[in-house]
């Protein structure tokens, strides 16, 4: 049964239907419950990359960012996880954070508050068979909430975590396209420089970029790594921080 169709307070935010389109793709949107989008300081960048691990990429992302020291977060598709458990562990042992990003990567939209339970549970039995833990992050796929998507995950011990800057990194376009679309994190970076010397009180981008394809394993990235080859060397010299979400809302010690 659809539950949009038997839920009453659904079927009020349907009326609303403005407010609930808001809600359920906006990233920023905190109508269907607290969704982490942004890092607490312009210094800090968060780079997470979803729909992974994808044995074709993730080897080489992993490498890529051990040069830069750059801690990234990825969420991860739990059918994938139970085809290369033992590259979800060199992930983590690099010093990367795991988030759930479901079992087969559905639109949550239009998913029952049990199909909901059945994604992130088996996506999180996967992760924690890898991992021996399970993960404190989740991110629904396509970014699509309902009402019970982010309370369900939160009953199930996660955070949210949406993004600032989602560049499209999934198309098929050269790297010349996707590489002037992570403009805007240097961009945001030089403003907040200028505007506030020691950057107390700004905010610093969560990037959401794609190191796998749900569609399969070994998607094409190629664009994804020559983009990340541009632009780490870059940011670093602008003085950005790459950190896991975890240490994207740390608040530092006084
Ligand atoms: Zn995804």
């Amino acid at each position: 049964m659809n539950p949009w169709l038997i839920e009453g307070p659904a079927a009020a935010l349907l009326a609303a239907a403005g407010i609930t389109a808001y809600g359920a793709v906006y990233p920023r949107s905190q109508i269907f419950g607290p969704a982490i989008w942004r890092t607490n300081s312009p210094r800090k960048l968060t780079l997470t990359f979803d729909d992974g691990p994808n044995p074709s990429t993730t080897p080489k992302l992993l490498d890529l960012l051990d040069r830069y020291n750059a801690k990234a977060t990825f969420f991860l598709i739990g059918r994938f996880v139970r085809e290369c458990p033992d590259l979800v562990k060199e992930t983590a042992a690099r010093g990367h954070a795991v988030g759930n990003h479901t079992e087969t990567h559905p639109n949550l939209l239009w998913s029952s508050p049990t199909q909901v339970r059945i994604e992130l549970r088996l996506c999180q039995d996967a992760i924690r068979n890898a991992l021996g833990s399970p993960p404190k992050w989740f991110r629904p796929p396509y970014g699509k909430r309902n009402p019970w998507v982010i309370p369900i995950a939160r009953e199930l011990g996660y955070r949210a975590a949406m993004w600032t800057l989602l560049p499209g990194d999934w198309r098929e376009k050269p790297a010349e396209w996707l590489i002037p679309r992570l403009q805007p994190i240097a961009d945001r970076v030089v403003k907040s420089s200028k505007r506030d010397s020691d950057s107390r009180g700004g905010w610093g981008d969560v990037l959401c970029l794609h190191d796998g394809s749900h569609r399969g394993l070994n998607g094409d990235r190629t664009r994804t790594l020559a983009a990340l080859e541009h632009w780490l060397p870059r940011w670093r010299d602008l003085g950005l921080e790459f950190v896991t979400l975890d240490e994207a809302v740390r608040t530092p010690a006084l």
